[in-house]
């Protein structure tokens, strides 16, 4: 059978949402052997997502992680102050890993072939980048496209080798990759229990936070064409105005509250 793929999404009430999550669960469903595991930060699951996820049709796991408040971006603050979705995607590492261990308990055996990848909720993912991550060894690349104010980051890629990063600011982090772009085999995150988020990570190295504990440079491996395709886009979604909504309310007219959005 194929490796199961676990998509980590943190995820936080916010307007668009809905939206974002849809958007997502309709790419998600054309793949196979996908297990969505969805945590949100927040103190407990809300209604919102549980019955979103109740009715999406994925294989999913439903967790929740709130970001405690001195690590939290507050209104104003400049979105690259804090790195976001941290203690998330740990939550989603801490399941993972004691599901692991729960199965080798019960059958005294090694744990399924499976690959671990961190999906934003606001980015735009091609299918085919999910079968170019399915058989990752140790940890797959790729380039990622609309990021770091350029066109696309990426590793470069000579004789078949990750020699260095093509990215516009400090080149010479461990790892100058996006979230979305690299997976790690379940395996070697089982075999590595050092491995987590920095929540305090200094801007840009919360990806090297985590694949600094798992591999090296050489050992990475490319995907996409050598890292010549952009199946990934870090796409950003607007705040919508509620300019009028706002007056509306101011005259008892606003939106019904009842419908979901
Ligand atoms: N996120 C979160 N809590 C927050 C802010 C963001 O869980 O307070 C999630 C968000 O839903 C997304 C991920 O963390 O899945 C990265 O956040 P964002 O897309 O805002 O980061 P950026 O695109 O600016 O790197
Ligand atoms: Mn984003």
């Amino acid at each position: 059978s194929l490796p199961t793929i676990y998509v980590i999404t943190p995820t936080y009430a916010r307007l668009v949402q809905k939206a974002e999550l849809t958007r997502l669960l309709h790419t998600f469903l054309h793949v196979p052997q996908l297990h969505w595991v969805v945590v949100e930060d927040s103190p407990s699951p809300t209604q919102l997502v549980r019955n979103f996820l109740a009715v999406s049709g994925l294989t999913y796991t439903h967790l929740h992680m709130l970001t405690p408040k001195d690590r939290k971006l507050q209104e104003g603050d400049p979105h690259w102050l804090k790195p976001r979705g941290a203690e998330q995607r740990n939550e989603g590492l801490r399941w993972l890993r004691e599901k692991a261990a729960a199965a080798a308990g019960g059958k005294g055996l090694g744990f399924e072939s499976a690959v671990i990848y961190f999906a934003d909720d606001d980015n735009t993912y091609s299918l085919q980048l999910f079968e170019e991550m399915r058989y990752t060894k140790k940890v797959s690349v790729w380039p990622v496209g609309l990021v770091g104010a350029m066109k696309f980051e990426r590793p470069v890629v000579e004789n078949g080798k990750v020699v260095r990063f093509h990215t516009g600011w400090r080149p010479n982090r461990p790892f100058p990759i996006d979230m979305a772009g690299f997976a790690v085999s379940l395996n070697l995150v089982l075999a590595n229990p050092e491995a987590w988020f920095d929540g305090n990570a200094e801007m840009g190295f919360l990806e090297s936070s985590f694949l600094q504990n798992l591999v090296t440079m050489e050992e990475l491996e490319p995907k996409a064409d050598m890292c010549t395709k952009v199946l990934v886009w870090h796409t950003r979604t607007e705040k919508p105005k509620m300019k009028r909504e706002e007056a509306l309310i101011k005259q008892g007219l606003g939106s019904d509250p009842n419908v979901e959005v």
